[in-house]
């Protein structure tokens, strides 16, 4: 489902990746790890065709991040973590409308999708006000709307929970829960190992722009005695 190729990208003599293989099978929630600086951002970033590679690609439910952009955005939801993106003088709604209309998604399929997200996400109470006053777990609801509002296969979460309070952060758990149980295929970046231990089946770490180790959870704490904190010291 995702299959990323060898990717390498330089921001002039910085090299972020230097030549990164993985593969992350259809319905598997993959945990990316790593310290600050060790490339996640980077990694998602050119797996949503936001930026591109120095060399190496990614293919996305058969479609190459650097041949067919359009067809890899239609599979793909992102939700990114710290400033959620949202319009404050927009209503909750007109947020997510927004974000799908440029989706290409039909007037008729936008409304149906708003009114099943607000009901699945419990936003009633709010969905027709303006996001400028909202909490930041609000808001983070409605990022999460706005993210599947045109149902991708795919989720690509970029730290989501990093600056939540503990509720927010419950509500994103929650989230990524429920797209394993979709079938959803889902890279989720972490600082926290506890975090990547909770929510997913496999991890890859990233260190200094390599995958240093990849395997299920299961395996790593073989590997390690039991001691994945150890592998992982921020
Ligand atoms: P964090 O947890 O801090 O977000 P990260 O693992 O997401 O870290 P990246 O943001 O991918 O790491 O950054 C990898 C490296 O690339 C870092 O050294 C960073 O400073 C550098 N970098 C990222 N974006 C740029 C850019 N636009 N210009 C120059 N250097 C950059």
């Amino acid at each position: 489902m995702i299959e990323v190729k060898g990717l390498t990208k330089s921001f002039k003599d910085v090299h972020a990746l230097k030549g990164i293989s993985f593969k992350v099978p259809k319905g598997e929630v993959l945990g990316l790890l790593g310290e600050n600086g060790a490339g996640k951002t980077t990694t998602l970033r050119i797996l949503a065709t936001m930026l591109k590679p120095t060399k190496g690609t990614a293919i996305l439910s058969g479609h190459d991040i650097l041949k067919n952009q359009q067809a890899v955005r239609r599979e793909i939801g992102i939700l990114f973590g710290g400033e959620s993106g949202l319009y404050d003088r927009l209503t909750a709604r007109e947020n997510i409308a927004y974000y799908a209309e440029l989706n290409d998604i039909s007037k008729e399929e936008i409304k149906e999708r708003i009114d099943y997200l607000t009901k699945i996400l419990d936003m009633e109470e709010y969905i027709d006000r303006r996001v400028g006053k909202f909490s930041k777990g609000m808001k983070q609801k409605v990022a999460i709307a706005r993210s599947i509002v045109h149902n991708p296969p795919i989720m690509l979460f970029d730290e989501p929970t990093s600056g939540l309070d503990v509720t927010a952060a419950r509500t994103i758990h929650s989230f990524i829960e429920e797209c394993r149980k979709e079938g959803k295929t889902v890279i989720f970046s972490s600082h926290s190992m506890v975090e990547v231990e909770k929510l997913c089946e496999r991890v890859a770490i990233i260190h200094k722009g390599n995958i240093i180790e990849e395997g299920s959870i299961e395996e790593l704490k073989i590997k390690y005695n039991k001691n994945l904190e150890d592998l992982f010291v921020e």
